[in-house]
């Protein structure tokens, strides 16, 4: 027997429809704020991820799911931002609508080892506004997110904000940590040894706690933030008040990814365990120049389906209402196919029972897909060119003409 590949999930029909109901949610929100949905590939050049998100990253450090294929490496992609960036800048988006607002909703890739909460196939919410710097479309965005949480409801999430600052600031940030740590490396956990050398900015939020304690000792704040950015910041904080929605400054928050500037947030929750990043998402004001597009501002964030999904309080909307045939009988059969076509035209949901179940067995299987209504169609029926309607809610039982049929299962 085959089985799924460590850190993939089979989604079964009764899951499916949480992921529909979510989905359905999030399509909603998003055009309430103006978003577009945008459909790119899976696979993409490797090069494409090595330039975006950084060298030093984890994700490409270790993380990728690569192919190669004759003199060409492609990657599954890890995340969704550089894909779709790359796809606006090729389609020349910047010079068609310049200021666009998309949304995606689809499967990324992470070699990582399996654990609860963290899988290698994972699922992404997420969305890009590509072509403004405005302060106000950072308080926009993090607004969308809460909003697609309450429309999840998700309930007892935190967001963090913090502010890198552009370019510069974040080079300046670099310098103050290494003056900072470089006689304290002997208390630092190996991981952050190495983050010394290759990534120093993921030493602020390591999660072990002697790390924490020595990270806390440097006493951090924003003095590193140039004048812009710290009124952007300022900007950002006082929107955020403005539209009553509650966060908290977490001065150690960083994100993995080089391409981060200015406004980075995080959404955590509790219940999540070790893995408690429900979302996160941020600015990257110089990535549309870096892959060889215009300067321009942008701002995005993605969020998990699967940890999503744990956290999630809405009940399933009811199923559609489902009509079920059983017919008793290869001509009943033959007949019923028919309806089956009369009633999916009229846009009535409909089964049939396809098993040779006895009537008995076919009216339990009927209570278990929660039919609304069931036909039987036997020879007495056939005779009388009626079938017999089984109101399963009041369990009330009359006969029908075949014709009247449609105009009374639309009642
Ligand atoms: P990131 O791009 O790492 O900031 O991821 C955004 C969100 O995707 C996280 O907050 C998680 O909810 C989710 N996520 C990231 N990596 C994984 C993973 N390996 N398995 C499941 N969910 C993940």
């Amino acid at each position: 027997m085959f089985k799924r590949i460590p850190g993939t999930k089979d989604i079964l029909p009764d899951e499916a429809s949480l992921w529909q109901n979510i989905e359905e949610s999030a399509r909603k929100i998003f055009s309430l704020y103006n978003y577009r949905e945008i459909r790119v590939p899976v696979i993409e050049e490797e090069s494409l991820f090595n330039r975006s998100l950084g060298q030093s990253s984890e994700i490409i450090q270790k993380q990728m799911f690569l192919i190669r294929h004759q003199n060409d490496v492609y990657a599954l992609r890890p995340e969704g931002t550089a894909g779709i960036v790359r796809s606006y800048i090729e389609n020349n988006l910047d010079k068609k609508e310049s200021f666009a607002k998309l949304y995606y909703i689809g499967p990324m890739f992470r070699l990582e080892r399996p654990q609860k909460g963290r899988l290698r196939q994972f699922h992404h919410i997420g969305c890009e506004a590509i072509g403004s710097g405005c302060a106000s479309l950072d308080i926009e965005i993090i607004s969308l997110a809460d909003r697609l949480l309450k429309g999840f409801c998700v309930e007892g999430y935190k967001i963090k904000i913090n502010s890198l600052g552009c370019a510069k600031d974040k080079k300046e940030l670099t310098v103050v940590l290494h003056k900072g740590l470089k006689n304290k490396l002997d208390k630092l956990c190996l991981d952050c040894n190495t983050r010394f050398k290759v990534n120093i900015l993921r030493i602020l939020d390591c999660k072990n706690d002697q790390c924490r304690e020595v990270v806390k000792g440097l006493n951090i704040h924003e003095e590193y933030l140039c004048p812009d950015c710290k009124r952007h910041f300022e900007i950002v904080l006082k929107g955020l008040d403005l539209v009553n929605i509650k966060y908290e400054v977490s001065p150690y928050l960083v994100r993995g990814l080089d391409y981060y500037t200015r406004t980075v947030f995080e959404i955590t929750h509790e219940e999540l365990g070790a893995q408690d990043a429900l979302g996160a998402g941020g600015r990257y004001d110089n990535l549309v120049k870096e892959l060889d597009g215009p300067e321009m501002g942008a701002v995005g964030f993605a969020f998990g389906v699967e940890r999503l999904l744990l956290v999630a309080r809405c009940a399933p909307h009811a199923g559609k209402s489902l009509v079920y045939f059983i017919p008793l009988g290869d001509e009943a059969r033959k007949e019923a196919l028919k309806l089956l076509e009369d009633l999916r035209a009229n846009a009535i949901a409909c089964d049939m029972e396809y098993e040779g179940k006895s009537l008995k067995g076919a009216m339990r299987k009927a209570n278990d897909l929660q039919a609304k209504v069931v036909l039987i169609l036997g020879e007495d029926e056939l005779k009388k060119n009626v079938v017999t309607l089984k109101d399963m809610v009041s369990g009330e039982q009359r006969e029908i003409k075949k014709e009247d049929l449609v105009a009374e299962l639309k009642k």
